[in-house]
């Protein structure tokens, strides 16, 4: 990881963008800063790569991408301490599930130097849009298209491998109250749920918008041959705590292997709190309610880190989660929080300095 790139390419702008930006408002992804990595695949090879000023691409209509759908990507955040110092959190997980990503879609892995060389080229250029404070982050976008031109049904020859940044406020998801669904899937046996594929967040958005005309904000995805388990919030894993157990599914060819997810299960678990893999049937739920076993349900992912969800519905049905004074959602994310920003000790070696 420590190997200099040689030819690495920089390219900088001549003025930042960032006074233009209102870092006390900021919508999520929708600012990026000054620079951008890129790097193409061509005749077999990754060619040099690139960081040049943010700017548009210049793409054939008939490229791959736009036509079938080859595109992956990451989700990654840099943070800075209160002593000026830049980390990543389990940066090389991040790594290798864009390269398992790519495999499964049929596109070329990336190589390790090129990844980090270049990202950590890129947030050193681009340093002052990572705001100190808890809760401001650079959201890092590393994604892989299919660029070749032609629209035959077969894989790319050519790719690229580019990424943006887009400094982040705490997100907070907001209130919510998911449906589970009881009719559409998000991914199936033998199939890529569990990459990271452009493809499967389109899938996603009309059930979801179908939901949002209830009154849910998520969809909470379940099995697709009985939709009797649950297995995703969302874009999210998902966790549920029963009396003072954690449970989460198995992560597999249908569940993403989250970061957040598996940072969560150790953390809790050196919390002494009870963690439990397993499938969970959408019927616990409802009897947890019942029963007043189900104490919290919620999502985890990079974005939101830990995002509580407040009640579900199911078979025309609506349910409240209980309010619990001291949750797990609270300190878990508040134990995750202290290691990215290093406030806490990092017993895991989690955290990546940039700087
Ligand atoms: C990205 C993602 C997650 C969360 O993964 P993290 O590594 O924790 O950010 C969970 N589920 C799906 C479907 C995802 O795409």
């Amino acid at each position: 990881m420590d190997t200099e790139v040689k030819n690495l390419i920089v390219e900088k702008v001549k003025t930042s963008r960032i006074s233009q930006v209102d870092f006390d408002h900021l919508p999520f992804g929708a600012y990026f800063t000054d620079h951008m990595f890129v790097c193409d695949y061509k005749n077999g090879a990754w060619e040099t790569p690139k960081i040049i000023p943010y700017q548009p691409l210049q793409m054939e209509p008939s490229s791959r991408v736009f036509h079938y759908g080859q595109a992956v990507f990451e989700g990654m955040k840099a943070y800075r301490d209160d002593q000026g110092g830049v980390w990543l959190f389990r940066p090389e997980e991040n790594f290798k599930r864009i390269n398992k990503s790519s495999v499964r879609l049929a596109m070329p892995e990336f190589p390790e130097e090129y990844f980090f060389e270049g990202l950590k080229k890129l947030l050193q250029l681009d340093e002052k849009w990572i705001k100190p404070g808890l809760g401001n982050s650079l959201y890092i976008r590393p994604f892989v298209i299919a660029t070749q031109a032609g629209i035959i049904a077969s894989p790319s020859e050519e790719f690229k491998f580019i990424i943006i940044c887009s400094p982040a406020q705490s997100y907070y998801g907001g209130e919510v109250r998911v449906k589970i669904a009881e009719k559409f899937s998000r991914a199936a046996d033998g199939g890529f749920g569990f990459t990271k594929a452009a493809g499967n967040y389109a899938g996603q958005f009309y059930p979801t918008n179908l939901a949002k005309e209830e009154g849910f904000q998520q969809v909470v995805w379940t099995d697709a041959n009985t939709h009797e388990y649950i297995e995703e919030a969302g874009t999210m894993n998902i966790f549920i705590r029963l009396d003072n157990k954690l449970i989460t599914c198995p992560t597999g060819d249908r569940i993403l292997d989250g970061i957040t997810r598996k940072s969560i299960i150790e953390l809790a678990k050196d919390l002494g709190i009870e963690v439990e893999i397993r499938p969970i049937k959408v019927s616990e739920l409802v009897e947890g309610i019942k029963n007043k076993t189900l104490k919290e349900m919620f999502g985890s992912g990079t974005a939101a880190v830990i995002n509580p969800i407040l009640g579900f519905g199911y078979k025309g049905d609506r349910f409240e989660l209980p309010k619990v004074e001291k949750s797990y959602a609270t300190i878990l994310k508040q134990h995750l929080l202290d290691i990215q920003y290093n406030k806490a000790e990092d017993k895991f070696g989690w955290r990546y300095r940039v700087q």
